[in-house]
């Protein structure tokens, strides 16, 4: 009884170091055992080389270490494409960190148990966990950033390829005679090159013939009903609705969360996208998925968290 005790208060306080490495920023945060968000920051990410990404990892690290003397394990939500099995890169598309063997290293410098998993994948395992739709056993987030992540909870678990993968669902083509919508995987009119918000904001400059304006500045012209914004926005909301509808075929997730920096534009799209979602399912006779955007700060540290907290073996 005593043992059992002693381990009960160890697992409360245990705390979680957690990684979101993203093609922009690098989030990092450390998580109590009850899923409190303790402390988190942001830095930029060193996209040149992995080697500039491992030194940032490790000042965040060892700042937090220092400060959380309790942390015991360290989940890493990162940017894709990458194997969780070997735990290592494969050359992501936003990063210049080539094959890097992230967990391994990060192990090493850090001396406990880390966790990797593509950021998309975390942050569903995040809102299953702790979100909204927490529990729910059919679930799909869609993190709108400088990519467009894609993560699915099926039957309860995180969906993965025939070859154990994260797959690559924003990378779907759209149409690939759209050759003015490249994008950073090296094809023409995929998913990623309509929906994610670095590509509405390159888009949407070069209509205004603004190449330098922030997204806050068009934020602000849509405000005044500006028509070349506006109409940006509802060629975005159709094809969000588009890539949405199909997702559904396929998983009939139902529960769908938006997350990422580009839901600030919310409602410049959402109505839209909710709209004619439900006009095609009601047209075809099947349900009409819910769509909600994150109430989570960032909920791949979640996921991170979540899926860290499974590596500790006592
Ligand atoms: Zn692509």
């Amino acid at each position: 009884m005593k043992v059992s005790t002693k381990r009960t208060m160890k697992a409360l306080l245990m705390q979680t170091l957690c990684f979101d490495i993203g093609g922009t920023k690098i989030q990092a945060a450390v998580i109590d055992a009850t899923g409190t968000l303790l402390n988190q920051k942001t830095v930029p990410t060193p996209t040149s080389s992995w080697n500039h990404g491992k030194a940032a990892l490790e000042i965040l690290a060892n700042d937090y270490l220092r400060l959380y003397p309790n942390i015991q394990s360290c989940g890493i939500a990162c940017a894709g494409p990458l194997d969780t099995q070997s735990g290592k890169l494969q050359n992501p598309t936003n990063l210049n960190w080539g094959h890097a063997p992230i967990q391994e290293e990060m192990s090493k410098l850090l001396n406990i148990p880390v966790a990797l998993e593509n950021d998309a994948a975390s942050a569903v395992m995040g809102e299953f966990k702790v979100g909204q739709f927490k529990g729910k056993q059919s679930l799909a987030m869609i993190a709108l950033g400088t990519g467009l992540g894609v993560g699915i909870i099926n039957n309860g678990k995180i969906f993965r390829t025939s070859q154990n993968q994260h797959p690559e669902i924003g990378h779907q083509i759209l149409n690939s005679q759209a050759l003015e919508t490249w994008c950073a995987c090296g094809n023409a009119g995929c998913a990623e090159g309509y929906i994610a918000g670095s590509h509405f904001l390159t888009k949407t400059r070069e209509l205004l013939f603004q190449p330098e304006i922030s997204m806050l500045d068009i934020l602000k012209m849509a405000s005044l009903q500006d028509p070349i914004v506006m109409k940006q926005f509802n060629l975005y909301s159709l094809h969000l609705a588009q890539f949405i509808y199909n997702l559904n075929l396929v998983f009939e997730s139902q529960n769908f969360v938006l997350a990422g920096g580009f839901t600030n534009a919310a409602s410049y799209f959402l109505d839209n996208t909710f709209s004619l979602l439900s006009k095609w399912c009601t047209e075809r006779k099947q349900p009409v998925p819910q769509i909600a955007l994150t109430t989570l700060s960032n909920p791949a540290l979640y996921g991170a968290w979540a899926l860290a907290q499974e590596t500790i073996t006592d």
